[in-house]
Protein backbone atom coordinates (compact mmCIF):
# COMPACT_ATOMS: atom_id res chain seq x y z
CA UNK A 1 0.00 0.00 0.00
CA UNK A 2 0.90 3.45 -0.64
CA UNK A 3 2.78 5.09 1.98
CA UNK A 4 4.39 8.73 0.64
CA UNK A 5 1.76 10.53 -0.50
CA UNK A 6 2.78 14.33 -1.67
CA UNK A 7 0.51 17.01 -2.67
CA UNK A 8 1.07 15.35 -6.00
CA UNK A 9 -0.68 12.47 -5.68
CA UNK A 10 -3.82 11.75 -7.68
CA UNK A 11 -7.01 10.28 -6.74
CA UNK A 12 -9.02 7.74 -8.26
CA UNK A 13 -12.11 5.94 -6.97
CA UNK A 14 -15.25 3.84 -6.87
CA UNK A 15 -18.66 5.23 -6.40
CA UNK A 16 -21.56 2.90 -5.88
CA UNK A 17 -23.70 1.56 -2.74
CA UNK A 18 -22.61 -0.89 -1.26
CA UNK A 19 -18.42 -0.33 -2.06
CA UNK A 20 -17.47 -2.00 1.46
CA UNK A 21 -16.79 -5.41 -0.67
CA UNK A 22 -15.50 -4.05 -3.57
CA UNK A 23 -12.09 -5.85 -4.60
CA UNK A 24 -11.01 -2.62 -6.98
CA UNK A 25 -9.21 -0.41 -3.97
CA UNK A 26 -6.75 -3.08 -3.17
CA UNK A 27 -6.67 -4.37 -7.23
CA UNK A 28 -5.73 -0.20 -7.98
CA UNK A 29 -3.48 0.37 -5.11
CA UNK A 30 -1.57 -2.52 -5.48
CA UNK A 31 -0.81 -1.87 -9.14
CA UNK A 32 -0.09 2.10 -8.58
CA UNK A 33 2.52 0.83 -6.27
CA UNK A 34 3.92 -1.74 -8.80
CA UNK A 35 4.36 0.13 -11.78
CA UNK A 36 4.92 3.63 -10.26
CA UNK A 37 2.05 5.80 -10.34
CA UNK A 38 1.81 8.64 -7.62
CA UNK A 39 -2.17 7.82 -7.04
CA UNK A 40 -4.16 6.42 -4.33
CA UNK A 41 -7.94 4.41 -4.96
CA UNK A 42 -10.46 4.65 -2.43
CA UNK A 43 -14.64 3.87 -2.11
CA UNK A 44 -16.97 6.17 -1.59
CA UNK A 45 -20.53 4.99 -0.75
CA UNK A 46 -22.81 6.97 -3.67
CA UNK A 47 -26.85 6.27 -3.67
CA UNK A 48 -28.55 7.34 -7.15
CA UNK A 49 -29.91 10.43 -4.81
CA UNK A 50 -26.13 11.65 -3.68
CA UNK A 51 -24.70 10.82 -7.09
CA UNK A 52 -25.43 14.39 -8.36
CA UNK A 53 -23.23 15.75 -5.58
CA UNK A 54 -20.94 13.01 -5.83
CA UNK A 55 -20.18 13.88 -9.85
CA UNK A 56 -19.81 17.88 -8.55
CA UNK A 57 -17.15 16.57 -5.93
CA UNK A 58 -15.32 14.84 -8.86
CA UNK A 59 -15.17 18.21 -10.90
CA UNK A 60 -14.30 20.14 -8.21
CA UNK A 61 -11.66 17.96 -6.16
CA UNK A 62 -9.80 16.96 -9.76
CA UNK A 63 -10.13 13.27 -9.30
CA UNK A 64 -8.63 11.61 -11.90
CA UNK A 65 -11.01 8.85 -12.64
CA UNK A 66 -13.92 6.05 -11.56
CA UNK A 67 -15.26 3.32 -11.28
CA UNK A 68 -18.71 3.23 -10.89
CA UNK A 69 -20.86 -0.06 -9.52
CA UNK A 70 -24.37 -0.55 -8.84
CA UNK A 71 -26.80 1.34 -8.32
CA UNK A 72 -25.26 4.27 -10.74
CA UNK A 73 -24.17 2.11 -13.56
CA UNK A 74 -26.64 3.90 -15.54
CA UNK A 75 -27.82 6.89 -13.82
CA UNK A 76 -23.91 8.42 -14.42
CA UNK A 77 -24.30 8.30 -18.00
CA UNK A 78 -26.35 12.11 -18.18
CA UNK A 79 -23.01 13.81 -16.76
CA UNK A 80 -20.44 11.97 -18.75
CA UNK A 81 -19.69 14.20 -22.00
CA UNK A 82 -18.85 11.43 -24.29
CA UNK A 83 -19.61 7.36 -23.79
CA UNK A 84 -17.56 4.25 -25.66
CA UNK A 85 -19.21 2.52 -28.86
CA UNK A 86 -19.61 -0.03 -25.99
CA UNK A 87 -21.00 1.64 -23.11
CA UNK A 88 -23.48 3.19 -25.36
CA UNK A 89 -24.97 -0.08 -26.52
CA UNK A 90 -24.89 -1.72 -23.22
CA UNK A 91 -26.56 1.39 -21.71
CA UNK A 92 -24.09 1.36 -18.62
CA UNK A 93 -20.89 2.57 -17.43
CA UNK A 94 -18.57 1.47 -15.00
CA UNK A 95 -15.14 3.10 -15.74
CA UNK A 96 -14.79 6.92 -16.20
CA UNK A 97 -11.71 9.23 -17.33
CA UNK A 98 -11.41 12.49 -16.70
CA UNK A 99 -8.89 14.95 -18.70
CA UNK A 100 -7.15 17.63 -17.11
CA UNK A 101 -10.01 20.03 -18.50
CA UNK A 102 -12.35 17.63 -16.96
CA UNK A 103 -13.88 16.15 -19.12
CA UNK A 104 -15.52 13.16 -18.55
CA UNK A 105 -16.05 9.49 -20.75
CA UNK A 106 -17.42 6.86 -19.77
CA UNK A 107 -16.36 3.13 -21.02
CA UNK A 108 -18.01 -0.43 -19.83
CA UNK A 109 -14.84 -2.61 -19.27
CA UNK A 110 -17.33 -5.83 -18.68
CA UNK A 111 -17.63 -7.33 -21.55
CA UNK A 112 -13.86 -6.36 -22.54
CA UNK A 113 -12.53 -8.30 -19.24
CA UNK A 114 -15.08 -11.18 -19.68
CA UNK A 115 -13.54 -11.67 -23.69
CA UNK A 116 -10.07 -10.92 -22.28
CA UNK A 117 -10.35 -13.94 -19.94
CA UNK A 118 -11.80 -16.59 -22.56
CA UNK A 119 -8.89 -15.67 -24.42
CA UNK A 120 -6.52 -16.34 -21.66
CA UNK A 121 -8.20 -19.96 -22.16
CA UNK A 122 -7.43 -19.99 -25.87
CA UNK A 123 -10.90 -19.18 -26.56
CA UNK A 124 -11.62 -16.15 -29.00
CA UNK A 125 -14.75 -14.84 -29.67
CA UNK A 126 -14.57 -14.01 -33.37
CA UNK A 127 -16.81 -16.62 -35.91
CA UNK A 128 -18.12 -18.37 -32.94
CA UNK A 129 -21.75 -18.98 -31.69
CA UNK A 130 -22.06 -18.03 -28.01
CA UNK A 131 -25.50 -18.79 -25.89
CA UNK A 132 -26.01 -16.46 -23.26
CA UNK A 133 -27.99 -17.36 -20.01
CA UNK A 134 -29.70 -13.98 -18.94
CA UNK A 135 -30.65 -10.24 -19.63
CA UNK A 136 -29.05 -8.38 -16.79
CA UNK A 137 -26.10 -5.85 -16.83
CA UNK A 138 -23.47 -8.68 -17.32
CA UNK A 139 -25.38 -10.73 -20.06
CA UNK A 140 -25.56 -7.51 -21.87
CA UNK A 141 -22.03 -6.15 -21.06
CA UNK A 142 -20.74 -9.37 -22.64
CA UNK A 143 -23.00 -9.67 -25.03
CA UNK A 144 -22.41 -6.22 -26.79
CA UNK A 145 -18.74 -6.72 -26.64
CA UNK A 146 -19.28 -10.04 -28.27
CA UNK A 147 -21.15 -8.80 -31.12
CA UNK A 148 -18.50 -5.98 -31.25
CA UNK A 149 -15.58 -7.86 -32.06
CA UNK A 150 -17.31 -10.21 -34.42
CA UNK A 151 -19.20 -13.17 -33.02
CA UNK A 152 -20.87 -15.36 -35.13
CA UNK A 153 -24.12 -15.73 -33.49
CA UNK A 154 -25.64 -15.17 -30.03
CA UNK A 155 -28.31 -16.49 -28.40
CA UNK A 156 -29.71 -14.39 -25.37
CA UNK A 157 -31.74 -17.03 -23.63
CA UNK A 158 -34.27 -15.51 -20.56
CA UNK A 159 -36.33 -16.85 -17.95
CA UNK A 160 -39.46 -15.25 -17.42
CA UNK A 161 -42.01 -13.80 -20.21
CA UNK A 162 -40.72 -10.29 -19.28
CA UNK A 163 -37.44 -10.96 -19.72
CA UNK A 164 -38.13 -12.35 -22.92
CA UNK A 165 -39.22 -9.21 -24.04
CA UNK A 166 -35.61 -7.56 -23.12
CA UNK A 167 -34.10 -10.10 -24.88
CA UNK A 168 -35.75 -9.57 -27.90
CA UNK A 169 -34.72 -5.83 -27.32
CA UNK A 170 -31.19 -6.73 -26.99
CA UNK A 171 -31.40 -9.06 -29.87
CA UNK A 172 -32.74 -5.95 -31.90
CA UNK A 173 -29.98 -3.37 -30.79
CA UNK A 174 -27.17 -5.67 -31.07
CA UNK A 175 -27.54 -6.98 -34.89
CA UNK A 176 -28.42 -2.93 -35.87
CA UNK A 177 -24.83 -2.21 -34.40
CA UNK A 178 -23.65 -5.31 -35.40
CA UNK A 179 -25.07 -6.65 -38.77
CA UNK A 180 -22.65 -9.12 -39.13
CA UNK A 181 -23.81 -11.30 -35.78
CA UNK A 182 -27.10 -12.88 -35.67
CA UNK A 183 -28.49 -12.67 -32.56
CA UNK A 184 -31.69 -14.93 -31.03
CA UNK A 185 -33.71 -14.46 -28.28
CA UNK A 186 -34.90 -18.12 -27.12
CA UNK A 187 -37.03 -18.54 -23.55
CA UNK A 188 -35.44 -20.93 -21.00
CA UNK A 189 -38.93 -22.46 -20.60
CA UNK A 190 -38.25 -23.95 -24.02
CA UNK A 191 -35.87 -26.78 -23.00
CA UNK A 192 -35.95 -28.38 -26.74
CA UNK A 193 -35.18 -25.40 -28.07
CA UNK A 194 -32.33 -24.30 -25.64
CA UNK A 195 -30.78 -27.80 -25.98
CA UNK A 196 -30.54 -27.09 -29.74
CA UNK A 197 -29.14 -23.65 -29.59
CA UNK A 198 -26.59 -25.18 -26.87
CA UNK A 199 -25.85 -28.21 -29.17
CA UNK A 200 -24.67 -25.86 -31.98
CA UNK A 201 -23.01 -23.40 -29.99
CA UNK A 202 -19.21 -23.13 -29.13
CA UNK A 203 -19.51 -21.17 -25.88
CA UNK A 204 -21.85 -21.54 -22.93
CA UNK A 205 -22.05 -18.96 -20.43
CA UNK A 206 -23.87 -18.15 -17.34
CA UNK A 207 -24.38 -14.43 -16.98
CA UNK A 208 -27.18 -14.47 -14.31
CA UNK A 209 -27.03 -14.67 -10.73
CA UNK A 210 -27.95 -18.66 -10.43
CA UNK A 211 -25.06 -20.04 -8.78
CA UNK A 212 -23.76 -17.70 -6.74
CA UNK A 213 -24.04 -17.72 -2.95
CA UNK A 214 -26.63 -17.76 -1.93
CA UNK A 215 -27.78 -19.23 -4.73
CA UNK A 216 -24.48 -21.71 -4.87
CA UNK A 217 -26.56 -25.04 -5.58
CA UNK A 218 -28.34 -23.45 -8.34
CA UNK A 219 -27.67 -24.05 -12.06
CA UNK A 220 -29.77 -23.29 -15.05
CA UNK A 221 -28.50 -26.42 -17.24
CA UNK A 222 -28.54 -29.99 -17.37
CA UNK A 223 -25.27 -31.92 -17.55
CA UNK A 224 -26.39 -33.88 -20.05
CA UNK A 225 -25.92 -31.11 -22.48
CA UNK A 226 -22.56 -30.38 -22.01
CA UNK A 227 -19.66 -32.02 -25.05
CA UNK A 228 -15.73 -31.80 -24.38
CA UNK A 229 -15.50 -29.12 -27.05
CA UNK A 230 -17.96 -26.45 -25.37
CA UNK A 231 -16.34 -24.11 -23.57
CA UNK A 232 -18.58 -23.01 -20.33
CA UNK A 233 -17.84 -19.87 -18.68
CA UNK A 234 -20.07 -18.11 -15.64
CA UNK A 235 -20.07 -14.53 -14.24
CA UNK A 236 -20.25 -15.68 -10.73
CA UNK A 237 -16.74 -15.74 -8.60
CA UNK A 238 -18.22 -16.64 -5.21
CA UNK A 239 -18.11 -19.40 -5.44
CA UNK A 240 -15.14 -19.49 -7.39
CA UNK A 241 -16.76 -22.73 -9.05
CA UNK A 242 -20.24 -22.65 -9.47
CA UNK A 243 -22.35 -25.71 -9.48
CA UNK A 244 -22.40 -25.17 -13.34
CA UNK A 245 -18.77 -25.32 -13.79
CA UNK A 246 -18.42 -28.24 -11.72
CA UNK A 247 -20.89 -30.43 -13.68
CA UNK A 248 -19.12 -28.89 -17.02
CA UNK A 249 -15.50 -29.96 -15.93
CA UNK A 250 -16.96 -33.38 -14.84
CA UNK A 251 -18.48 -33.87 -18.12
CA UNK A 252 -15.28 -33.47 -19.41
CA UNK A 253 -15.83 -29.96 -20.92
CA UNK A 254 -11.99 -28.64 -22.11
CA UNK A 255 -12.76 -25.44 -20.86
CA UNK A 256 -14.35 -24.44 -17.83
CA UNK A 257 -13.76 -20.41 -16.81
CA UNK A 258 -15.02 -19.08 -13.53
CA UNK A 259 -15.92 -15.18 -13.25
CA UNK A 260 -12.90 -14.12 -11.04
CA UNK A 261 -10.82 -13.90 -14.22
CA UNK A 262 -13.26 -11.47 -15.54
CA UNK A 263 -13.14 -8.87 -12.17
CA UNK A 264 -9.44 -9.16 -12.72
CA UNK A 265 -9.51 -8.21 -16.50
CA UNK A 266 -12.19 -5.28 -16.31
CA UNK A 267 -10.13 -3.79 -13.78
CA UNK A 268 -6.76 -3.96 -15.81
CA UNK A 269 -8.64 -2.43 -18.24
CA UNK A 270 -9.85 0.52 -16.38
CA UNK A 271 -6.17 0.56 -14.84
CA UNK A 272 -5.39 1.13 -18.85
CA UNK A 273 -7.82 3.99 -19.47
CA UNK A 274 -7.05 5.76 -16.30
CA UNK A 275 -2.96 5.60 -16.52
CA UNK A 276 -1.93 3.78 -19.86
CA UNK A 277 0.10 0.86 -18.01
CA UNK A 278 -0.69 -2.37 -17.59
CA UNK A 279 -1.72 -3.86 -14.97
CA UNK A 280 0.52 -6.51 -13.56
CA UNK A 281 -2.56 -8.75 -13.22
CA UNK A 282 -0.59 -11.98 -13.21
CA UNK A 283 0.78 -10.48 -9.92
CA UNK A 284 -2.42 -8.77 -8.64
CA UNK A 285 -4.29 -12.43 -9.40
CA UNK A 286 -1.69 -14.53 -7.07
CA UNK A 287 -1.48 -11.57 -4.22
CA UNK A 288 -5.39 -10.45 -3.78
CA UNK A 289 -7.25 -13.13 -5.53
CA UNK A 290 -5.55 -16.28 -4.11
CA UNK A 291 -8.28 -16.70 -1.15
CA UNK A 292 -11.70 -16.50 -1.37
CA UNK A 293 -12.66 -13.29 -0.57
CA UNK A 294 -11.20 -10.71 -3.22
CA UNK A 295 -9.45 -8.22 -1.96
CA UNK A 296 -8.83 -9.07 1.69
CA UNK A 297 -5.26 -11.07 0.97
CA UNK A 298 -3.47 -7.86 0.25
CA UNK A 299 -4.57 -6.60 3.71
CA UNK A 300 -3.98 -9.29 5.35
CA UNK A 301 -0.23 -9.79 4.37
CA UNK A 302 -0.16 -6.24 5.12
CA UNK A 303 0.61 -5.43 2.29
P1 LIG B 1 -28.47 -7.95 -12.76
O1 LIG B 1 -29.35 -7.76 -11.58
O2 LIG B 1 -28.35 -6.87 -13.79
O3 LIG B 1 -28.93 -9.29 -13.53
C1 LIG B 1 -29.21 -10.47 -12.82
C2 LIG B 1 -29.56 -11.61 -13.78
O4 LIG B 1 -29.70 -12.79 -12.98
C3 LIG B 1 -30.89 -11.41 -14.52
O5 LIG B 1 -30.80 -12.02 -15.81
C4 LIG B 1 -31.88 -12.19 -13.64
O6 LIG B 1 -33.01 -12.67 -14.34
C5 LIG B 1 -31.01 -13.35 -13.18
N1 LIG B 1 -31.41 -13.94 -11.90
C6 LIG B 1 -31.72 -13.30 -10.75
N2 LIG B 1 -32.06 -14.19 -9.80
C7 LIG B 1 -31.93 -15.43 -10.37
C8 LIG B 1 -32.15 -16.76 -9.91
N3 LIG B 1 -32.59 -17.01 -8.67
N4 LIG B 1 -31.94 -17.79 -10.76
C9 LIG B 1 -31.54 -17.55 -12.03
N5 LIG B 1 -31.31 -16.31 -12.52
C10 LIG B 1 -31.51 -15.27 -11.69
O7 LIG B 1 -27.04 -8.33 -12.17
P2 LIG B 1 -25.61 -8.34 -12.91
O8 LIG B 1 -24.87 -7.11 -12.55
O9 LIG B 1 -25.81 -8.68 -14.34
O10 LIG B 1 -24.91 -9.54 -12.12
C11 LIG B 1 -25.22 -10.89 -12.44
C12 LIG B 1 -24.12 -11.78 -11.89
O11 LIG B 1 -22.90 -11.42 -12.54
C13 LIG B 1 -23.86 -11.61 -10.39
O12 LIG B 1 -23.60 -12.89 -9.85
C14 LIG B 1 -22.60 -10.75 -10.33
O13 LIG B 1 -21.82 -10.99 -9.17
C15 LIG B 1 -21.87 -11.24 -11.57
N6 LIG B 1 -20.93 -10.26 -12.12
C16 LIG B 1 -19.63 -10.65 -12.22
C17 LIG B 1 -18.69 -9.78 -12.73
C18 LIG B 1 -17.27 -10.23 -12.84
O14 LIG B 1 -16.40 -9.37 -13.06
N7 LIG B 1 -16.99 -11.52 -12.76
C19 LIG B 1 -19.09 -8.50 -13.19
C20 LIG B 1 -20.44 -8.14 -13.09
C21 LIG B 1 -21.35 -9.04 -12.55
Amino acid sequence: MKTEISGRTGLYCLIGSPVGHSGSPAMHNYSFQRTGVDAVYLAFDVTLGTLPDAIRAIRTLGIRGFNITMPCKTAVMEYLDEISPAAALIGACNTVTVSPEGRLAGYNTDGIGFLQNLRCHGVEIRGRHMVMLGTGGAAMAICAQAALDGARCITICSRSPSSYRTACGIAGKLEKAAPGTEVRAVPLADREAFAREVAAADILVNGTKAGMAPLDGETLVEPSLFRPELAVADVVYNPRETRMLREAREAGCRTVVGGIGMLLWQGAEAFRLFTGKEMPVEEVQQRLFALDNPGRSLHDRGI
